[in-house]
């Protein structure tokens, strides 16, 4: 049974096991900046077992029928439900994010990503194509061993928003966690382990990116990689599996504007603006870091913003009344403050925050950041351009639609976006013209599973979610059967 584990274990072959040569990693609670548990630091051999034991499933799972995969995965949902507790706790400490986020978010999007794959499974068919004198059959067929590569900002979350699709399109899986989360992937081993999930459908391989995740991309065995995290490491990656023909999809950084227009309702905007922009400190690959308002009411609309910000409750991530946790590691936390300074040299004026924040108690030591509100930075700005990734917004004022789509496309990245305006025609016109994959009107985060996940530019390659994540994980192969097999000569 998953429960409060103290030690992070790999997941191969349908046994729970340490990394071969016991050597290990240190993990951190970034609330209180200590040491409180180790995960295994696999190498290249750990990486092979687990393929190895994924190619020896995958005939069975590949030709098992579509309602036994949907089973198993319902059942790996129903353990994730019942220990949504104790997965929420895990979670919060191993991210420092709030552990009312993890209890409401992050663990039940686990679970409904299982749920929503396990139908999917059943849903999902082959097309065909009939014409007057053939029929051609479209087989989606799984693809074989694919590995899945997750960040540490929503670890479960993003983990089995991968894995789910992976398993129910009949592939076997070796998945690397991060290496700064990896508790809450090593529970979902021991969930595995204990519903008797068929040895070697899913494999997780805990160890450092460089190393253990490295091995799992170059391992010849695989034929698809599934990857979320920075552009500079999908970029490596994509470097790495250059004239490997192994398929690969990227889901990376972003820089999204919250576009703000003068006809918006503030009263609902506001708060939906900031949620966007310090949900879970900031470390949401869609938060909206740059604030874009439009200059009529940009006094205003600063006014109230500044005023919620401050309001956000920052605290110890374990009580259920915080709202505002501790960043996910040390050196984060010093990259994010970095980005601060420069934009103070910069001449900036910082609104709000700016500065690391000592949570009294047994917190003392962790590594917090006030939220941050920024303005007086141009758009072409280093701060405004790259990547922070922490509780810190800009506020970047624009004159018209024109401008608004201009500041908002000249990033490298093209994630997400909102925009907030009550006129639905402008909101259709600036959607057509922004360059993201996610686009929300007068919402943010607002989900379906059916729908499209991804990005553009350098935010990604490839999409998630729904149909999109099926038609990833398997290949297309097509059968025609000719009608009128006396004219087969024509063409
Ligand atoms: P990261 O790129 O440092 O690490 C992501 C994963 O890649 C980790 O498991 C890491 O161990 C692994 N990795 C690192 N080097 C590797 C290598 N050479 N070969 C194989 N694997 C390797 O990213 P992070 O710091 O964990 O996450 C934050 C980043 O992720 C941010 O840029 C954020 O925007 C992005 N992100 C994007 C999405 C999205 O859906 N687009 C979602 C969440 C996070």
């Amino acid at each position: 049974m998953a429960s409060d584990k103290n030690t992070a274990t790999n997941f191969i072959n349908g046994k729970t096991c340490q990394a071969k040569g016991n050597t290990t990693l240190p993990v951190f609670n970034p609330a209180t900046g200590k040491v409180y548990s180790v995960a295994p630091d696999s190498s290249a051999s750990d990486i092979d077992a687990a393929v190895r034991a994924a190619q020896k499933a995958f005939p069975a799972w590949s030709r098992c029928p579509a309602e036994e995969r949907a089973m198993w995965l319902q059942r790996i949902a129903d353990a994730i439900g019942k220990q949504c507790a104790a997965l929420a706790k895990a979670e919060c400490v191993d991210t420092g994010k709030p552990i009312s986020l993890a209890r409401s978010v992050d663990i039940p999007r686990a679970e409904s990503n299982f749920r929503f794959f396990a139908a999917a499974a059943t849903q999902f068919s082959s097309e065909s194509h009939n014409s007057s004198d053939a029929l051609n059959i479209t087989l989606r067929q799984p693809l074989g061993v694919v590995g899945c590569i997750s960040p540490w900002n929503l670890p479960l979350y993003l983990l089995s928003w991968k894995v789910a699709p992976a398993l129910a399109a009949g592939n076997t899986v070796v998945v690397k966690p991060s290496e700064i989360t990896p508790m809450t992937a090593s529970m979902l081993g021991d969930i595995c382990a204990d519903i008797d999930l068929p040895r070697g459908v899913l494999n997780i391989v805990h160890g450092s990116g460089s190393t253990t995740g490295q091995a799992l991309v170059e391992h010849p065995g695989l034929k698809a990689v599934s990857f979320t995290g920075g552009t500079l490491t999908g970029t490596h990656i994509a470097k790495s599996l250059a004239g490997s023909f192994t398929k690969l999809a990227l889901e990376m950084g972003g820089k999204n504007p919250s576009i703000v227009f003068a006809d918006a309702d503030l009263h609902s905007a506001v708060p939906e603006v900031v949620r966007a922009a310090f949900s879970n400190q900031g470390q949401i690959c869609l938060c909206g870091s740059r604030v874009l308002v439009q200059a009529t009411i940009y006094e205003a609309f600063r006014k109230q913003f500044v005023q919620e910000v401050q309001a956000l409750r920052q605290g110890d991530p374990m009580n259920s009344k915080t709202q505002q946790g501790a960043v996910s590691s040390q050196a984060h936390m010093g990259k994010v403050l970095s980005a601060i300074r420069a934009a103070r040299h910069s001449k900036a004026s910082i609104l709000c925050g700016g500065e690391q924040v000592i949570v009294p108690g047994r917190c003392k030591d962790g590594w917090f950041i006030a939220p941050t509100v920024i303005e007086g930075l141009s758009p072409e700005d280093p701060v405004n351009q790259h990547e922070i990734f922490g509780p810190v917004a800009t506020l970047i004022p624009f004159q018209n639609e024109h401008d608004a789509i201009r500041i908002a496309n000249g990033v490298k990245y093209g994630l997400a976006a909102s925009l907030w305006s009550r006129d639905v025609d402008r909101c259709l016109r600036v959607a057509e013209g922004l360059e993201a994959g996610i686009i929300w009107v007068n919402c943010w985060m607002k989900r379906d599973l059916r729908t499209p996940f991804g990005g553009v530019k350098a935010s990604g390659m490839g999409r998630e979610g729904g149909v999109e994540a099926m038609r990833f994980f398997t290949q297309a192969r097509n059968v025609c059967l000719n009608l009128r097999p006396e004219s087969s000569q024509d063409k």
